[in-house]
């Protein structure tokens, strides 16, 4: 299915910056930014355009043709740090880079903004199965999730969903809410697949890591499902090893995230990237969508 859709050795190199990171008043269970939790992380200013610019510049240097901005908010709201937003995005997009948000819900006007400016994708994660959702987060509902989804196909901009294993799902449920971004029509273009990695402090922080061929089992069943889309391997990369990593992208996955930091998470540096995608011949996909 792989072979189908996608040519074989291309990975797509992202890159994730938090903009504005912690104090957010959402409960998600993993989330070291939830103002819920004490996990010792430094809740922090909103960064300023031209420090997001110059990060999105060594991601571009370093290899990167996608740049990923996050806030941690519940939702978006108008006003001079939305208009920040907006100034980044375009900025990034001026950098020839492909520019992804994820902000939390949106609106319909929001989105529209959002797509004026250039925005290439947004991403919004069902994280898992809609029944084990309230499990993991108390404060917004799986149609909630939804709606954003539909108000960002809306806009124009391409759809960025996926979600979270090893958070005590069933594996009925990891292929629920497979089947639920599968049956988004369109489907999404990128799909990222989860291990989490268990932050301290937070109601999930205890939980045993995930087998590593969990994770290639859900990549596997995402790229059947959801033959088209990007499957981006993302959080709890650091966990696994070379050869894992390998047996993922031999599953399916066509995407990473890239450079030192996954918003407060670590992931492998650059170089450890550079040379496991040069032992085993694969290469950074070239920039492919462009939004004007
Ligand atoms: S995952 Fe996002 S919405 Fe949930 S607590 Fe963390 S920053 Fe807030």
């Amino acid at each position: 299915m792989h072979r189908e859709h996608h040519p074989p050795h291309d990975v797509q190199l992202c890159s994730l910056l938090s903009v504005k990171t912690g104090g957010c008043p959402e409960d998600c269970a993993y989330c070291s930014q939830s103002s819920r939790y004490d996990t010792g992380l430094e809740k922090q200013r909103m960064m300023k355009t031209p420090e997001v610019l110059e990060a999105a510049g060594r991601a571009k240097a370093a290899g990167a043709t996608r740049f990923c901005m996050g806030a941690a908010w519940r939702e978006v709201k108008d006003g001079p740090a939305f208009d920040e937003v907006l100034e980044m995005v375009r900025g990034v997009r001026a950098l020839g880079m492909e520019a992804c948000c994820t902000l939390g819900m949106l609106s319909e006007p929001q989105a529209k903004k959002l797509a004026d400016a250039g925005l290439t994708a947004y991403n919004h994660n069902l994280d898992t199965s809609r029944s084990f959702y309230g499990s993991v987060i108390s404060t917004r509902t799986y149609d909630d999730r939804l709606r954003t989804l539909e108000v960002v196909r809306k806009a124009g901009i391409t759809v960025c969903s996926g979600g979270i294993i090893g958070m005590g799902e069933s594996i009925d449920d990891r292929c629920a809410m497979l089947a639920t971004l599968a049956n988004l029509d369109p489907q999404p273009e990128s799909v990222p697949v989860n291990a989490l990695a268990p932050m301290p402090g937070t109601p999930l922080g205890d939980r045993a890591p995930v087998d590593p061929l969990e994770l290639v089992r859900m990549i596997a069943t995402a790229r059947i499902l959801i033959p088209k889309a990007r499957v981006r391997l993302s959080a709890g990369r650091l966990a696994l090893s070379r050869e894992s990593q390998v047996l993922c992208f031999l599953a399916g996955a066509n995407s990473i995230f890239y450079g030192e930091k996954l918003l407060t998470t670590g992931n492998p540096d650059v170089e450890a990237d550079q040379s496991l995608l040069r032992a085993v011949g694969m290469r950074a996909a070239p920039i492919e969508m462009v939004t004007e």
